[in-house]
């Protein structure tokens, strides 16, 4: 289960280094969502023709509407630092986000408790994926980090409009206009932390968390979510240029099936 989710997610990641791949997975795309699980990958034989099933008989999926849950805070909870330095990473368009790879010998990720998961990429969403009563957020930053064993967190920042947000523009600059293009080595020095809300603690981060999954295909479960209780800003013009490279690609809020929502506020 592990090394699945590890493989697909390499995949996503690296799909615009492979043209052709003999086990490329299949297309997808948001406007077909609700059919997500049943895409089918005719090469295969029958028990793997389904590679996205997950998305469509999954139980513990991600995104959610954050205010369905009652949210517990009694509970002690790992402490949560993002420990990111500043890199020369890969701007990648994937083909559904734009996206920064961290370099290989990035050093940098979210330290859970006593583990320091790696940050492996970060992407953004086109209006938020998770969300509040029904309210959408203009758009969504997800940190994605995962460990030696595989195990995925991500955390998910929400963006609303307002003040310029001069590191996301920096992302704008050196993204690849097209889809499966990769800008590197870009020699852009780059630092994640950077676009964690201003004025938090980074050492000791307030958040909302919960069990989900990756909210592309192949939808996998087994993501520990991390969602910041604070916003960041980008401007009304730094929306229309990511927009301009994707928009709407955020997943509605699927079924939260008695998860609970924890909190260390
Ligand atoms: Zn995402």
């Amino acid at each position: 289960m592990k090394t699945k989710i590890l493989a697909s997610l390499a995949s996503i990641i690296f799909t615009g280094y492979v043209s052709i791949a003999a086990s490329a997975p299949p297309h997808w795309s948001y406007d077909e969502e609700p059919i997500w699980g049943a895409i089918e990958d005719a090469a295969l034989p029958v028990p793997l023709r389904y590679p996205y099933a997950e998305c469509g008989i999954g139980q513990h999926q991600s995104p959610v509407d954050l205010a369905d849950a009652k949210i517990v805070s009694a509970k002690p909870l790992n402490k949560l630092s993002a420990q990111y330095k500043t890199d020369t990473p890969t701007f990648f368009n994937t083909g559904h986000a734009i996206q920064v790879n961290t370099s290989k010998n990035f050093a940098g990720g979210l330290k859970v408790g006593k583990e320091l998961l790696p940050l492996i990429q970060l992407h953004f969403h086109e209006p938020s994926e998770h969300v509040f009563g029904g309210k959408k957020f203009p758009a969504e930053l997800h940190f994605v980090h995962i460990n030696k064993d595989g195990r995925i967190a991500v955390l998910g920042v929400v963006i609303n409009i307002g003040k310029e947000n001069a590191v996301f523009q920096t992302i704008l600059d050196n993204m690849p206009r097209h889809e499966g293009e990769a800008n590197s080595p870009s020699r852009v020095r780059f630092n994640p932390a950077k676009l964690l809300p201003s004025g938090v603690n980074a050492a000791n981060l307030k958040y909302l968390t919960l069990a989900g999954s990756l909210t592309t295909p192949p939808c996998s479960e087994g993501v520990q979510w991390y969602i910041l209780t604070k916003s960041i800003t980008i401007s009304a013009d730094q929306l229309e240029q990511m927009k301009s490279f994707y928009h709407d690609n955020a997943r509605s809020a699927q079924s939260l099936n008695e998860r609970s929502i924890l909190s260390n506020q």
